[in-house]
């Protein structure tokens, strides 16, 4: 019995024996590196500090995970961004494991767009704007070149993306801002033309902010018959494809000849004060183009006997101004007065044989200098009565062109004058034969007076007074 048991138990040592050791011997043994945890990829940002993350990964038994050594290789450079790539070499007992990891370094900041505030105001058809537009990026520098623009609803849109793929966005509300066309004129805005002769309208330009010149497109409306005075308007329109319309408007006066001496009931009185002057001649010549007569009253006319004898030879009306046309000397006294106006009186009569009685107050009969000469005597008031009794008639003006110190512009002269030339008048002008550009407007006026249907007069003795209200 003890002897079989002994069988028993040799063979349960050895079967144990046998199935035990390569169980031990297997236990006891390693199974190579385990890696329990390893980023392949690691991204990091710019100027950030790296370092190295060599995971968990050891050597493995069944009773322990064995720590090993690892050196690494390869360079991280964070100052630059980019893919890196860096190798984990594990070690244990001669055993070895290479592990790759690949670092992304990046940046976060977006670039930054900067738009000129100044002009979000497009055309309604404009294709291609260029927007003054600049992109910096911290990392990338200038990215203005790669900036992309578009627009969509009234918005325009700027975007640009950096090297890391941070992208910025900036919007600006558009403006349709699309003007009337405007329109030019072909010569003037007023023309002239002499009845029976020939209107050729000379035309106009529009153009268009947006759609540029639409000149064929102007639509005239309008017509001038030369056959019949009067004052004709012709208009020109256009619009641009969005509906802004313009239009612009020349008149067109065409004019008889000269109705001197048929009087119309509408008289107009061109008066020139203190001359003559070196410019005297072209106004006469102008005159004389019209036959149109007008009213000199004359002032210290030294060397100028032939000028003024033309001007009395050539039907004009020579009126007495003053001779000295000094202020200060004749508005003294009713003497003074009539001493310089017997003088020019006289030259006048010298020249011309002819003896005038037709006056103007030097400042006008309304005129407040004579207070700082006359010692407070009301002068004016008394030089008015005294002129009348001694046979004079003076005549002061209901249209000033204002050509003595208001303007020194030919068209406001003309402006001046013709917009009070809106009744029947009688008008009396005062302009001066002194002021070359006063008289560069005597032709229009002249032109614009004979389409309204009035008639140019000299001032005689027996023409409708036109006076001020005396202040002194
Ligand atoms: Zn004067």
């Amino acid at each position: 019995m003890k002897k079989k048991m002994g069988v028993i138990s040799k063979i349960i040592i050895l079967v144990s024996i046998l199935f035990f050791i390569p169980v031990v011997v297997y236990l006891l043994g390693y199974q190579g590196f385990k890696v329990r945890k390893f980023n392949d990829n690691i991204e990091i940002f710019y100027n950030e500090k790296f370092t190295y993350d060599e995971g968990d990964i050891c050597y493995n038994s069944f009773f322990k995970c064995h720590k090993v050594s690892v050196s690494t290789k390869g360079r991280v450079d964070t100052s630059l961004i980019g893919e890196y790539t860096v190798y984990y070499i594990y070690k244990y007992a001669g055993d070895i494991l290479t592990k790759k990891q690949t670092i992304k370094v990046k940046e976060n900041e977006p670039p930054v767009i900067s738009v000129d505030d100044n002009d979000f105001n497009v055309c309604h058809n404009q294709k291609d704007i260029k927007f003054n537009v600049t992109a910096y990026d911290n990392y990338d520098k200038d990215l203005t070149d790669k900036v992309k623009q578009y627009i969509k609803d009234g918005k325009v849109y700027f975007e640009v993306s950096d090297s890391s793929g941070n992208k910025a966005i900036v919007t600006k509300d558009l403006t349709i801002a699309d003007q009337k066309p405007i329109i030019t004129l072909n010569g003037s805005y007023m023309e002239f033309v002499k009845l029976n002769n020939i209107y050729e309208d000379k035309g106009a330009n529009a153009y268009d902010d947006c759609e540029g010149d639409l000149s064929s497109q102007i639509q005239k409306s309008g017509i001038v018959d030369t056959s019949k005075a009067g004052e004709y308007q012709i208009t020109y329109s256009v619009s641009d494809s969005v509906g802004n319309k313009q239009t612009a408007v020349r008149k067109v006066y065409v004019y008889p000849e000269s109705n001197y001496n048929v009087a119309t009931g509408k008289i107009i009185y061109l008066t020139f004060d203190d001359g003559p002057s070196a410019y005297t001649t072209r106004l006469l010549d102008i005159l004389k183009k019209y036959n149109i007569k007008a009213t000199f009253f004359l002032t210290n006319p030294k060397g100028y006997d032939s000028v003024i004898l033309r001007e009395y030879n050539e039907g004009h009306t020579i009126g007495l101004h003053s001779n000295t046309h000094d202020y200060s000397q004749i508005y003294r006294n009713t003497d003074a007065y009539f001493d310089d106006l017997y003088t020019i009186q006289n030259k006048v009569k010298e020249i011309t044989g002819y003896t005038s009685t037709i006056i103007r107050f030097p400042g006008g009969s309304s005129n407040l200098v004579s207070k700082s000469y006359d010692g407070g005597t009301k002068i004016m008031s008394t030089l008015a009565k005294e002129v009348e009794e001694k046979g004079f008639k003076y005549f002061d003006w209901n249209i000033s062109s204002e050509d003595a110190g208001g303007t020194t512009s030919t068209s406001q002269v003309f402006t001046n004058i013709v917009t009070y030339l809106n009744g029947n008048g009688p008008y009396v002008v005062l302009q001066h034969d002194t002021k070359n550009y006063s008289i560069d407007a005597v032709e229009d006026v002249i032109r614009y007076g004979l389409a309204k249907g009035y008639t140019f007069m000299p001032l005689s003795m027996s023409s409708p007074t036109i006076h001020h209200h005396i202040a002194n």
